[in-house]
């Protein structure tokens, strides 16, 4: 499968059409923005190790049951996907408080809830993503009822997939960003990618940070931080 023209560039991925209709190729790149973009950098290999480790981690929830928009692993940094229609909410699980939540909650980072917790955010740049319930969404038409219980049903099921297979690797899984897509069909599955873009990893021992918060708080080592992560997971996998 080719690239043909580019539909989208956004902050870490190009997308480009193919000459099949409903499947585009996702390409991974090392650049890095935080704080809505504000911050800007770049994360050397960071593509490569993404696209793998959004590949293993989609295939994993798949083989569990849980559909995705992943169809198969072109190179390095490119991925044959479903085409989608993305649901333009940020949906956030979080086991443990951390970053928004904890400044805007004021509950200390590393604070383990009771039972896991969701929330979404609109996805829009220009107003910086701002946090939302599921009757605001369903009230500007972001997405129906029963497309936010089946997204809450499906975030919960991942959560509980990942977190378990992390532990299994001396990995703590914090918090994470997902989003949903709906393909030609009407289904919703999981799209975008499973990253320590996305994420939060924390060593289960030391509590050293394998994730993006290194180049957003500038903890220095981010490529060995994402190195270790795709490390340890292809270890598991094998
Ligand atoms: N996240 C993301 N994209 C965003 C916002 C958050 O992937 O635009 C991820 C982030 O990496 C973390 C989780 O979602 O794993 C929760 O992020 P939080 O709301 O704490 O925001 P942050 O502190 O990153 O601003």
């Amino acid at each position: 499968m080719e690239k043909k023209s580019m539909l989208y560039e956004g902050k870490a991925k190009r997308v480009y059409e193919t000459e099949h209709p409903d499947q585009y190729i996702v390409s991974y790149k090392d650049d890095a923005t935080a704080f809505n973009g504000l911050k800007k950098g770049t994360i050397e290999g960071k593509g490569v190790i993404n696209n793998q480790m959004s590949n293993l981690m989609m295939q994993l929830l798949e083989r569990k049951g849980v559909p995705t928009h992943f169809i198969e692993e072109l190179s390095e940094r490119d991925t044959l996907v479903k085409k989608v229609s993305i649901v333009p909410l940020e949906v956030i699980v979080r086991n443990l408080a951390a970053g928004s939540f904890s400044a805007r909650y004021g509950v200390a980072e590393g604070t383990v809830f009771d039972e896991p917790t969701l929330e979404f955010s609109y996805k829009n740049d220009e107003l910086g993503d701002p946090l939302l319930n599921d009757r605001h969404a369903i009230a500007m038409k972001l997405a129906t009822r029963e497309d936010i219980e089946q997204i809450s049903e499906l975030a919960f099921q991942i959560n509980q997939i990942m977190k378990e297979f992390f532990q299994t690797i001396g990995i703590t899984l914090v918090d994470f960003k997902l989003e949903f897509g709906r393909t030609a069909d009407g289904s919703i599955v999981l799209a975008d990618e499973i990253s320590p873009d996305t994420c939060r990893f924390w060593d289960s021992k030391t509590g050293e940070r394998l994730d993006k918060d290194r180049f957003r708080r500038d903890l220095g080592n981010v490529e060995g931080a994402y190195q270790e992560m795709i490390r340890r997971i292809t270890s598991a996998e094998a």
